[in-house]
């Protein structure tokens, strides 16, 4: 199977329960909830991302890709990678998280969670869309962008996960969407405020 992906880069996990973690972030081609063109943004079912992932580099196998993934990171120790996009589970096989295990990389996925997962692996992260269903059942953590119209918290009580986020919604509200999403975690603290600090530290 080929993969492609958008971009590929080493950098510091900047959210979540891995805060910190040196991890190659692959980010793959594609979503299934909106094209990524401008001119369908109002239409998609996914209104709000501010990620690029339209087209990108080939990789004709797993083998190639994870190779490529292997020269990213510096020696031997800690290998973490994060499959992302886009949403990578349109791609990512039990090939590519095999070869990638096999160098010694723990596995990570961030996911919008509408799509099964191939085989196990090491940590899922879900980041559910209002008006899309999510079929995953269990994750390591689920990061809800909040406010969000047609989708709150609420809805996920009983969804089993370690860590439950929310994340301000960036944008020009952004200051008050981080007073509503502490406001929200202040009467249930069951919710965590996940903050991208890779924002504030300016690194990708
Ligand atoms: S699901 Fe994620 S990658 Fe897809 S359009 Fe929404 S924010 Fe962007």
């Amino acid at each position: 199977m080929a993969y492609t992906v958008h971009e590929m880069f080493l950098t510091v996990q900047g959210e979540g329960a891995n805060l910190g973690r040196v991890a190659v972030f692959v980010r793959f081609a594609g979503c299934n909830l909106w094209s990524g063109r401008e001119e369908d943004r109002a239409t998609a079912v996914c209104r709000f991302c501010d990620t690029s992932f339209v087209g990108g580099v080939k990789y004709a196998s797993a083998v190639e890709l994870a190779d490529a993934v292997a020269a990213l990171f510096p020696g031997e120790v800690c290998r973490f990678c994060v499959l992302t996009g886009g949403e990578p589970l349109l791609q990512v096989d039990a090939l590519l998280v095999a070869a990638l295990r096999s160098r010694g990389f723990r596995v990570a996925v961030e996911t919008n969670g509408t799509q099964a997962l191939p085989c196990r692996v090491d940590w899922v992260c879900i980041s559910p869309k209002a008006g899309a269903r999510v079929v995953l059942t269990d994750a390591d953590e689920l990061k809800l962008v909040f406010p969000q119209e047609g989708v709150s918290p609420e809805q996920f009580h009983g969804f089993s996960a370690n860590h439950y986020w929310l994340s301000p919604m960036d944008g020009p509200d952004l200051a008050k969407n981080i007073a509503k999403t502490a406001a929200y975690c202040l009467a249930h603290p069951e919710w965590r405020l996940n903050i991208q600090a890779h924002k504030t530290w300016g690194i990708a």
